[in-house]
C-alpha cells in the first residue's frame, strides 16, 4: 500500500505523529500513517510557489491536455482506485465504480473543456484614447482540503479547477480517508511537471492549520463541518487570504399532497440513504403535507427497512457503514435524544448494526417538530425525518428556518406549485421531483452557512480565477 506524500517530484513518508487508517467495516486498523512536519509542509508549498512560475503561463489548451491526461488514467486504473476507496471508507464497491468514477473521470474532462472556453466579457474603449481588456488569471497557491465523504470525488472537484485555472496546489486529504489521494499522487506525478500539485497528509489541528495560515498561501478551498470554516476565515483574515467554502448541509425536501407518493419514496430511499446518508445534500429533512403524511411515512418506513447492507456478498450491499466509531455514535446519540421525546416515533432502524463495523440501521424519525434538534442540526448518517406542514407558507417558512443553504426538493405534480416554492427556497440548489442529481455542468455550492464558492461548472473557474483590467494607451 502506497503510504508517501508528494512534495515537488519527491516521495517521502511523514515524520511526525501516526494516525491509523481503518476499515469501517470492520473496525481493523489497515496501517499507519504519519502526518506531515512543518519542514514538509513548508517543502510543499515552496515547490507549489516554484512551479506556478511556469505552470501560471501554459496555454489553456496545454493544461486541458493535462487534465484530459489524469482522466485517462484513473478511468484506466479505476478498479484500483474503487478498491481502495471501498476499503477506507466502507461504500459498497459497485457505488464507487459504478456512480464516483464515472462522476470523477467526467470532471477532470469538463474542466479540460470548460478551460479553454471560459468566457470573459468584451475589450473596449471605456476612456476615450485607451482600450481595455478583462482578463481572468490565476490566484495562486492554493491550500486545497478535504473532507472523507467522497475522497477522490472532493480531490477532483478541488483540482480540476485549481491547476485548469492555472494555480498550483498544496492538497490535504482527510486524515481518516488519505488512500485515493496517495495514489492519485503518484500519476500526478507522473502526468503533471514537478510541484503542480503537492499532497500532504495530517490531521486538521496540526497540518491543515499550519496550511491555512501560510503566509505562501493566496487561497484556501476547504469542504467540511461549518466550525472548520469559521477557522479558515479566521485564519485568512490575518493575511485576506481568498476562501472557498463547501460546508454542511440540512437538506429539506418539500412533499405536496399531490405528489407522486411512489416517486417520492422511492427518491427518499435513494437520496437520504446513499453513502450512509454521510452527503452534505442528503434528503434529510422531510415536510410532508397534511393529507399524504401518514401514508409517506407508513411507506417510507417499509422500503427503508429493505436498504441493504453489511452484507458478506458486497454485490448485494446498497449502503456502507459510518466512516468511524465516532461518527456512528454520534448518529446514534442523535436518535436516542430525539427517540425520549414523546412525539416521535422511530418508525424502522435506530440501533447501531451489528458486529465490529461502524453500521448504523436506515433509520425514519416520524412526528418531528421544527423545533427537534433532529430537525435542525446536521446529522450525517443514514437518518430522515419527516414533519407534517399544513400550508405552502409554513412548509416554506420551516424550509428556510436553518443556518444552512445547501440543497433542497420540492416534490408536486403541479408545475406551477413547485416554480414558486423553488423560488422562494434560500438553497444553492432547489430540485423539482428529484434530489440529490449533480452535474459537471452546474454549479455546487451554498448560502448561509453552508459556504459559498461554487464547486463544478464555469462558475468553478471564476473562482479559481481573479477577474483583472488591463489597459492599453493609444499613445
Ligand atoms: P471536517 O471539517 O472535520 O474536516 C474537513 C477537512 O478539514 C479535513 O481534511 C480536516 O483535516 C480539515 N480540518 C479540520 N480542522 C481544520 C483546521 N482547524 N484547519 C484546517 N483544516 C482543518 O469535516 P469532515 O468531518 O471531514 O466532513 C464532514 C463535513 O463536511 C460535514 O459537515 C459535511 O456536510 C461537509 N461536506 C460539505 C460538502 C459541500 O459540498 N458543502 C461536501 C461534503 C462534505
Amino acid at each position: 500500500m502506497l503510504t508517501d506524500m508528494l512534495i515537488g517530484a519527491r516521495f517521502e513518508k511523514g515524520t511526525e505523529t501516526e494516525e491509523a487508517i481503518l476499515n469501517p467495516r470492520t473496525g481493523e486498523t489497515v496501517l499507519n500513517l504519519p502526518e506531515a512536519s512543518q519542514a514538509q509542509i513548508d517543502a510543499a508549498v515552496a515547490a507549489a510557489e516554484k512551479a506556478f512560475a511556469t505552470w501560471s503561463r501554459t496555454t489553456p489548451g496545454q493544461r486541458s491536455g493535462y487534465l484530459l491526461k489524469i482522466a485517462e488514467r484513473i478511468e484506466a486504473e479505476a478498479e484500483e482506485f474503487a478498491k481502495l476507496e471501498a476499503l477506507n471508507c466502507g461504500k459498497p464497491i459497485n457505488a464507487v465504480l459504478n456512480d464516483e468514477i464515472p462522476a470523477i473521470v467526467d470532471c477532470y474532462r469538463f474542466f479540460a473543456g470548460a478551460v479553454r472556453t471560459m468566457p470573459g466579457v468584451v475589450a473596449g474603449e471605456y476612456l476615450p484614447g485607451f482600450t481595455s481588456m478583462v482578463r481572468r488569471d490565476p490566484i495562486g497557491i492554493v491550500a486545497s482540503i478535504a473532507p472523507w465523504n467522497y475522497p477522490l470525488m472532493m480531490m477532483a472537484w478541488k483540482l480540476a479547477p485549481a491547476i485548469g485555472g492555472g494555480n498550483t496546489v498544496v492538497f490535504k486529504p482527510s486524515e481518516q480517508t488519505p488512500l485515493t489521494a496517495l495514489k492519485l499522487a503518484t500519476i500526478l506525478a507522473d502526468v503533471l511537471p514537478e510541484g503542480v500539485v503537492n499532497v500532504v497528509l495530517g490531521r486538521g489541528e496540526s497540518v491543515g492549520n499550519a496550511l491555512i495560515n501560510h503566509p505562501k498561501i493566496n487561497m484556501i478551498s476547504i469542504t467540511g463541518d461549518v466550525a472548520t470554516g469559521k477557522k479558515v476565515l479566521q485564519a485568512a483574515a490575518k493575511s485576506v487570504k481568498r476562501t472557498h467554502l463547501e460546508l454542511g448541509g440540512k437538506a429539506p425536501v418539500i412533499v405536496f399532497d399531490d405528489a407522486d407518493l411512489d416517486a417520492v419514496v422511492g427518491g427518499l430511499r435513494a437520496f437520504g440513504y446513499y453513502n450512509a446518508g454521510q452527503d452534505c445534500t442528503a434528503a434529510c429533512r422531510i415536510y410532508a403535507g397534511g393529507k399524504i403524511y401518514e401514508k409517506l411515512v407508513a411507506d417510507l418506513s417499509s422500503a427503508v427497512s429493505t436498504i441493504r447492507y453489511n452484507q458478506s456478498d458486497d454485490t448485494e450491499n446498497e449502503i456502507g457503514p459510518l466512516i468511524s466509531r465516532r461518527q456512528r455514535d454520534r448518529v446514534a446519540s442523535f436518535v436516542e435524544r430525539a427517540s425520549e421525546l414523546k412525539h416521535i416515533d422511530i418508525t424502522t432502524g435506530g440501533k447501531p448494526g451489528e458486529g465490529g463495523g461502524f453500521y448504523y440501521q436506515p433509520t425514519v424519525v416520524a412526528g418531528a417538530l421544527q423545533e427537534d434538534e433532529i430537525v435542525r442540526r446536521e446529522v450525517f448518517g443514514p437518518v430522515v425525518s419527516v414533519t407534517r406542514f399544513s400550508d405552502v407558507d409554513e412548509a416554506v417558512a420551516w424550509a428556510n428556518d436553518s443556518d444552512y443553504g445547501l440543497a433542497s426538493s420540492v416534490w408536486t405534480k403541479d408545475v406551477s406549485r413547485a416554480m414558486a416554492t423553488a423560488a422562494r427556497l434560500q438553497y444553492g440548489c432547489t430540485w423539482i421531483n428529484t434530489h440529490f442529481m449533480l452535474t459537471n455542468e452546474m454549479p455546487h455550492g451554498g448560502v448561509k452557512q453552508s459556504g459559498y464558492g461554487k464547486d463544478m461548472s464555469l462558475y468553478a473557474l471564476e473562482d479559481y480565477t481573479a477577474v483583472r483590467h488591463v489597459m492599453v494607451a493609444h499613445g
